[in-house]
Formats: C-alpha cells, sequence, structure tokens
C-alpha cells in the first residue's frame, strides 16, 4: 500500500516584486533559483487588491489577503496602525495550526501580537514590540531591531553600527547562524568598512540584515519542522522604491551612480534569488512551493514627495518641541511615527492639539497630518507638492513655529532616503511549484485573495472556513 504524505508548504514571500525585473533578469541567467520554479511549475501575474477609494496598493492590506484569502474589507485590516488583533478571519497560518499540525513565519506582515500556534512566528519589522511565540524566540527580534536602528541611524557611524551588530554574535551562534555564515558576515563588513558612501554602507547592511534573517529562519525550520511555513523580505520594495531612478534612468534622466547604486534594484533581485536557493536546498521534497509578492512596482517619475530627499519625523526632537507628556514614547512605522503612552492609556486631546499647532512659518499651512487614534497620535509629514511653494522651496531652509515658539525644519526632520521614484502597482507575482502542481505552466487571472485557498488544497486540509478567493486552476501534472 502506498502511504500517502501530505504535502508540506512554503510561502517565500518578496514585498514588491515584479515581472518586469524578473523576466528580463530570469531570461539571462541571473536567477536561477525563481527560473527553476517557473519551468517546473505554474507562473502568473498576480492582482494585488485595495480597499474601495485608496489610491494606492498597500502592503498592510495586501499581506493579510494573501493569508486570509479575503478582501480587505472582510478581513479588517485597512491601515499600518492596525494590527493582527483586528484581523476579523483566521489566517491560514492560524487554520493550519488548528489541524494540529506544525507552523512557522518568518516576518510575516500583520501577525502581532503574536498568538499561540503550534511552531513558531517572529513578527515583521512593523510589530510594537519584540515578542514572538514562543516568547523564547524573543532575542531574535531583538537583533533585528538592532540592525534596523543600525539601518536608520544616518548621523551615527555604520560601520561602529555593523560591529555593534556582530556583538549579538551570541544570538547568532546560539541560532546556528554565526559559524555558516562567518565568511559572508565578515565579507560584508569589510565592504561597508571601505564602501565609498553613507548610502552604499547602508546597502550593504541591508542585504547582510537579510541574510541573517535567512540564516536564523533556516535554523528555526530545522528545529519545528514546520509543515506550513513562511518567509517574507521587504529588501526588493526597499531597494526599488529609492533606486528606480537608476534602474529606469530614463524615465529620471539621472546621471550614472556608483555600480551598486546604479545596480541596487538588479542586486537586491539576485540576493532574494540566493536566498530562496539556501531555502530550497534544505526544504523536504514533499513541499509545495510559493513564490509570492504582494504588489508590483512600477516607476513613479513624479513623485508626491520633494527634491530629491525623503525627510523623517525626528520624533524625540518633535516631542521636546512640541512639550508632550513625559509618558508618551515615539514609535516610527513606515512613514509615520505613533505617539503612544507607555501606559497604554488614552491620549489627553491637549496632546493631540500641540501636535496639530506646529505651522509652517513660511506658508502658515499645518506641518503635520495629525490622526487621533484615541490610544495614539499618529503624526506624517503634511508638505504636499500642490503646494506651490514646496515644490520650489529648500525644505531644510523652512521655519517652524508653534505658539511663540520657532525652529528650523531641519531639526524636526532627517533627510533619510532618495526620494521615492518608483511606487507599488497592481500586478504582483505567483509561482507555485512541488507535488500535485503543473509543471511549465501560466496561468492568468490569479488574485492575491486566491493564495490563501489554493495553498489551502495543496497541503490537503480541509477547512469550513470561507474564503473571498478561489482554488486556482494549477493542480495537474
Ligand atoms: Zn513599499
Amino acid at each position: 500500500m502506498k502511504l500517502s504524505v501530505q504535502p508540506r508548504v512554503f510561502v517565500f514571500g518578496v514585498s514588491g516584486a515584479t515581472w518586469d525585473v524578473i523576466t528580463p533578469l530570469a531570461n539571462a541567467g541571473r536567477l536561477p533559483n525563481i527560473r527553476k520554479l517557473i519551468d517546473g511549475g505554474v507562473s502568473g501575474v498576480l492582482a494585488s487588491v485595495r480597499p474601495e477609494g485608496d489610491k494606492h496598493f498597500r502592503p498592510q492590506t495586501a499581506w493579510p489577503c494573501l493569508s486570509t484569502g479575503r478582501r480587505p474589507e472582510s478581513h479588517g485590516i485597512l491601515r499600518y496602525f492596525h494590527t493582527a488583533a483586528e484581523m476579523q478571519v483566521p489566517s491560514i497560518w492560524q487554520l493550519i495550526s488548528d489541524t494540529g499540525r506544525n507552523v512557522g513565519t518568518y516576518s510575516w506582515p500583520m501577525t502581532w501580537p503574536p498568538k499561540e500556534i503550534n511552531g513558531f512566528d517572529i513578527p515583521c519589522y512593523h510589530a510594537r514590540d519584540r515578542r514572538t511565540w514562543p516568547p523564547e524566540l524573543e532575542d531574535i527580534r531583538n537583533l533585528d531591531r538592532q540592525s534596523a536602528k543600525a539601518v536608520l541611524d544616518r548621523e551615527g557611524d555604520a560601520r561602529l553600527r555593523l560591529l555593534e551588530s556582530l556583538r549579538m554574535a551570541q544570538v547568532l551562534a546560539r541560532y546556528n547562524v554565526l559559524y555558516p555564515m562567518a565568511g559572508s558576515l565578515l565579507r560584508s563588513a569589510a565592504r561597508v568598512a571601505f564602501s565609498a558612501s553613507a548610502e552604499e554602507r547602508t546597502l550593504e547592511l541591508r542585504h547582510a540584515k537579510q541574510q541573517l534573517a535567512c540564516g536564523l529562519f533556516l535554523d528555526l525550520c530545522r528545529r519545528y519542522q514546520p509543515d506550513a511555513s513562511a518567509f517574507v523580505t521587504f529588501l526588493v520594495d526597499y531597494i526599488s522604491h529609492r533606486y528606480w531612478r537608476y534602474h529606469e534612468p530614463e524615465k529620471f534622466g539621472e546621471a550614472p551612480a556608483a555600480p551598486a547604486i546604479r545596480n541596487a534594484v538588479i542586486n537586491a533581485y539576485i540576493a532574494v534569488d540566493n536566498m530562496l536557493g539556501r531555502i530550497l536546498q534544505r526544504m523536504d521534497s514533499n513541499t509545495v512551493v510559493a513564490f509570492v509578492s504582494e504588489h508590483g512596482m512600477a516607476a513613479e517619475p513624479d513623485s508626491t514627495e520633494h527634491g530629491d530627499w525623503h525627510y523623517v519625523i525626528n520624533a524625540a526632537r518633535l516631542k521636546q518641541f512640541a512639550g508632550l507628556d513625559e509618558h508618551i514614547h515615539a514609535h516610527p512605522i513606515a512613514r509615520w511615527v505613533a505617539y503612544r503612552r507607555d501606559d497604554g492609556a488614552l491620549i489627553a486631546s491637549a496632546e493631540v492639539e500641540k501636535l496639530q499647532s506646529l505651522v509652517v512659518v513660511e506658508t502658515g499651512e499645518p506641518l503635520f497630518q495629525v490622526f487621533n487614534q484615541q490610544h495614539e497620535i499618529i503624526v506624517k509629514f503634511n508638505l504636499a507638492t500642490d503646494v506651490a511653494f514646496y515644490r520650489q522651496a529648500n525644505l531644510e531652509n523652512l521655519h517652524i513655529a508653534m505658539a511663540d515658539k520657532q525652529i528650523g525644519f531641519s531639526e524636526l526632520a532627517r533627510r533619510n532616503d532618495r526620494r521615492r521614484s518608483a511606487m507599488h502597482a497592481e500586478d504582483a507575482v505567483f509561482i507555485l511549484h512541488g507535488p500535485g502542481i503543473k509543471r511549465g505552466a501560466s496561468l492568468q487571472g490569479a488574485e492575491i485573495i486566491d493564495i490563501a485557498p489554493t495553498l489551502l488544497c495543496a497541503a490537503g486540509i480541509q477547512t469550513s472556513a470561507v474564503f473571498d478567493g478561489k482554488v486556482l486552476d494549477v493542480f495537474g501534472s
């Protein structure tokens, strides 16, 4: 009698991946692992979704669409400051864990606060604290936050910060990541030390961080042997937003930059392919592999941002200047800052009014968009390009006033990255490969809400859960 074992499922999530970059690179033989999945599986465009009336395809709504098989209106997560606690339907990770199987997710968005599951859950960088499931894995998030801090810290010396990250060696050794990766970490440290510019060092750190995360994920898989697992990388999304101008220079008229900057987008895809290869090598052959992105990416020649640089709020300085209550602390979330009380209590409306009262002296316009969410105040710069003055001004020369006090804009803002030159697009990517999946086929008409029901079917899991998506026509030989 033939023993039938249900396949395992592994989802490799590549935020912001698009066929526009993958196809030419794969055809040129530069993405061998992705190529192998395409040739031996089913692939196609995956239509992303956005909430009605929203102009952008947003990761915070799209990832829950992937994991629940439901449209934004039915899973209920529409903004960055929502958390998994507000998700109205279970994710496939929860559904699979409920059948008694093991699940392991690394950096899957919107799993924070982590729930008890059979297996592990390391929430992504949007998480509000370093909680993981099980709690003893928290030191992994610590490492992640440490290197995130290193990436964000432009004022400090990135070289010192990398050494600081490397002092996390104890953590890495505990997860068997240090010794297998020592060579690549040292090469990375050397490249950081000799990189010509802060920008190149930042990119190198991003790459090193991803390679570490991949190593940690592999060690967790070795220990937990998950039947269903997922690893998500944001490298492509991060780099595409900032460096697309060099990827399609004809749309931007940019002068050529240093090779690491000019080829940043291509290098990010190559790094992703490399991680995929490392993971596939360690996967059981009875595994259905899904390569997905939550949205695509396309050039955005007319950005809503100003000049060459993107500015982020200097949250600590703002707290001081606005005179916010000492119990209120800043938590950066993507391009926003959330101010929350350390005791979790409601925030007094007087605090909201303080932030609303900051104005740009030169225009008389409020400096921030301020959203009062009761337990947190969400703040974002309000410097739209439709105000002609901002289009021409050097933002660093602006003055900000609050009551009778004044401060320079450059004190409340930190020059962070290159201005955005690409933005999320509808056409995402999916590739399915493995036992029971058609080989070398392409499929049209897939949507991100179809992935969850299709994966459950691939794993042979019956469920009473309801989906907005359909099971894709990917099964056969
Ligand atoms: Zn993005």
